[in-house]
């Protein structure tokens, strides 16, 4: 039987933040069903920093973890966000910028000459968040494992959590790496976390698994300090990525857990998006790849001790900023397994109420 004070289902990003985090005060095991970390969703991500994106909670949390990742500073490229819209996004763009005041308004004129590919007949309006960030994903990944394992954190790989019971005031999980017992368990297991949930006999919060297609696509001409160019309808992105450009058509599609693949029409959608929007005559795909982008039923992550579960931590629910909240994120259920609390807002308690 391995033992520790707190049992981290999960090696993704969420997991292994969180690891670190309580490494120091707790003696943690991190229990991962792949053979390799971040094989899911972390390793799928278009590696964004974005403080405009995302709800109000969202918005704050991203805002909050800047500074860590300043700390850290070999993970971070500027890559600034233009916000872009269609004739048809317009009154969108205008309510963007009602809400975020700390947006640039830009001309068209002003947007083209920031990305010269876009559109001036497709380009009616932009808005321009201009300390947006790329970040080195797996770098970040790596950064917390390795504080996580030089504070003693074991990472047990093909660890499958099957199922769990609390019983004498701790859970006993049954894993495909055998029994472990630990005091506390943070349920990070991504687009996983209500069947885990389901697993140590808690109620699921309703997680919805969506989607999301990303590629490469080969591309003259691209200038490596273009923005991040995003449609404020959500209809596709591109940004510079090796010798083209990374596309997505910003899809949502219901899916079950799974190890998710890109399907080639959601590829070919990004492409005759991105080509309606710009001279780009996108053609050659490099490479595809899909990932599940997880969401409580409100939208905001799914942080904290679980009323209805006693042990039980939650830190699921991340949706499209898993990468970019994790450092705060992790920083709050890491107090919250000392006894903080976390903001209303993002608790799990929120699911709990009768
Ligand atoms: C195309 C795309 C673009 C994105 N772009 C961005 C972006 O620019 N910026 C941003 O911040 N976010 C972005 N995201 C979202 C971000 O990638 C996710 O929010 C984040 O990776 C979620 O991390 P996680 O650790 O919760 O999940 P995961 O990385 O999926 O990790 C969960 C882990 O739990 C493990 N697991 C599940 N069940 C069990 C079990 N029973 N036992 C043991 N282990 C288990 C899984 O194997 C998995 O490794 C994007 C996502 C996609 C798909």
């Amino acid at each position: 039987m391995i033992e520790a004070d707190v049992a981290v289902v999960g090696a993704g990003i969420a997991g292994v933040s969180v690891a670190a985090e309580l490494s120091g005060h707790r003696s943690v095991v991190v229990l991962e069903q792949e053979a390799e970390p971040a094989y899911h969703t972390t390793g799928r991500s278009a590696a964004m920093f974005l403080e405009s994106y995302g709800g109000p909670d969202v918005r704050a949390l991203t805002a909050a973890g800047r500074a860590f990742l300043d700390a850290v500073g070999t993970l971070l490229t500027p890559r600034p966000l233009l916000w872009v819209a269609g004739a048809d996004g317009l009154d969108r763009l205008a309510a963007l910028a009602r809400e975020q005041p700390a947006l640039v308004p830009l001309s068209p004129d002003e947007a083209v000459a920031l990305c010269p590919a876009l559109r001036s007949s497709w380009c009616a309006g932009a808005l321009l968040e201009p300390r947006a960030l790329e970040i080195d994903v797996l770098g970040l990944h790596q950064h917390y494992l390795g504080a996580a394992r030089r504070d003693g954190v074991r990472v047990l790989l093909g660890a499958r959590v099957l199922a769990g019971r609390h019983t004498g005031g701790r859970w006993v999980l049954d894993t495909a790496a055998g029994p472990v017992a630990a005091a506390a368990v943070v349920n990070a297991a991504g687009a996983w976390a209500d069947p885990v949930a389901a697993a140590l006999g808690a109620p699921p919060v309703g997680l919805r698994p969506l989607r999301r297609t990303a590629a490469v696509a080969r591309a003259d001409g691209v200038d490596r300090t273009w923005p991040l160019v995003s449609d404020v309808a959500e209809t596709f992105y591109f940004r510079p990525e090796g010798a083209g450009v990374l596309l997505s058509p910003a899809d949502e599609t219901p899916s079950e857990p799974c190890d998710a693949r890109p399907d080639e029409l959601d590829v070919a959608l990004a492409i005759e998006r991105v080509n309606a929007a710009t001279t780009l005559g996108l053609r050659s795909v490099v490479t595809a790849w899909a990932g599940l982008r997880t969401f409580a039923p409100d939208r905001n992550p799914v942080a904290g001790p679980d009323p209805a579960a006693p042990g039980l931590w939650w830190l699921a629910g991340q949706g499209g900023y898993g990468i970019q909240t994790a450092p705060e994120l992790a920083r709050l259920v890491a107090a919250s397994v000392a006894g903080g609390d976390v903001p209303a807002a993002v608790s799990v308690a929120r699911f709990r109420r009768a």
